[in-house]
């Protein structure tokens, strides 16, 4: 009996530590294609920097990304391999959904997860301690372009953001009569892109970044690419991930930053065009002046 349990037990972690492998590798991949094809898009014109001048680094902490991500998901998944052993794997379906349900999914996903992010997120830059301990080596990555910048010690803050959010997740499905494999995989896949997205540091076209974020980032007050790369230029705004909903609820949002070159250009011509008309106003009060004298 004992020997079952320890059996059952190396089986879930085993399973785990395939888990983990699986999601590092897909993740490591995922995120040197994100940063390639945008690179690729940006040699077309399709994509431009917001930072054109920033250090481009490119490629960081390879083998720290695979750890920081495989460290958490090996948590996550012996916890699955538990209950996989149980009856979930029973009541899987593996027939796709229809689009609207599949979507539905996706959006209630995707706006329960920017509000656990957000104040997970919100805790670690108000309280010093986390922030130094968990969140600041995520913010070593700053405007430079990066991919795969996410170093070992970023392990927490990658369990803490994302990973405990898939536990509540693998709870709710748990707790379900039936279960769609292929549309948590959309979710998921999304939820990576938006995050991948986010730290490029590309403006997209409306049509990339409606297909970037499965549609979803066609919601009002949604956050584009640049509304994540923003926080990392200036860690004092924008803290949710696919929303800008509770970072105007906090007066912690904001869509231009002087460093951001678009948005400087769009300062200078409004500076330029109140120039101009208080030129203009103040030649005619002059003159209308001068006539009354
Ligand atoms: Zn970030
Ligand atoms: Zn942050």
């Amino acid at each position: 009996m004992v020997q079952l349990v320890v059996l059952r037990e190396a089986q879930a972690v085993g399973t785990g530590v395939l888990v983990g492998m699986i999601v590092s590798g897909a993740h490591f991949v995922l995120e040197r294609l994100g940063f390639e094809g945008f690179r690729v898009l940006e040699a077309r014109g399709i994509c431009r920097r917001f930072i054109p001048d920033c250090k481009r680094p490119l490629l960081q902490h390879p083998e720290g990304n695979l750890w920081t991500v495989f460290l958490p998901y090996v948590l996550l998944g012996t916890a699955i391999a538990r209950c996989w052993y149980g009856d979930m794997a029973t009541r899987m379906e593996l027939m796709p959904q229809g689009l609207l349900p599949t979507f539905c999914f996706l959006w209630i996903g995707m706006v329960l997860h920017d509000t656990w992010f957000f104040l997970v997120h919100r805790l670690m830059h108000s309280v010093k301690i986390l922030y130094r301990r968990i969140h600041q080596g995520h913010h070593e990555n700053t405007a430079g372009v990066t991919a795969l910048g996410t170093s070992t010690g970023e392990a927490a803050d990658v369990g803490l953001c994302f990973v405990a959010f898939h536990f509540l997740v693998f709870l709710y499905l748990y707790r379900q009569p039936s279960w769609n494999l292929p549309t948590v995989a959309v979710y998921t896949f999304f939820e990576e892109v938006v995050n991948i997205t986010g730290h490029c540091g590309y403006k997209t076209p409306l049509w990339l970044h409606a297909l970037l974020t499965g549609g979803v980032g066609l919601t009002p007050w949604a956050a584009t690419s640049k509304t994540h790369y923003i926080h990392h230029v200036d860690c004092r705004y924008n803290r949710a991930l696919y929303f800008t909903w509770w970072d105007r609820l906090f007066e912690t949002h904001t869509d231009r930053h002087p460093l951001i070159k678009e948005d400087l250009k769009r300062t200078s011509s409004f500076a330029n065009l109140m120039n101009d008309l208080s030129r203009f106003w103040a030649a005619n009060i002059t003159s209308r002046l001068a006539s009354v004298r």
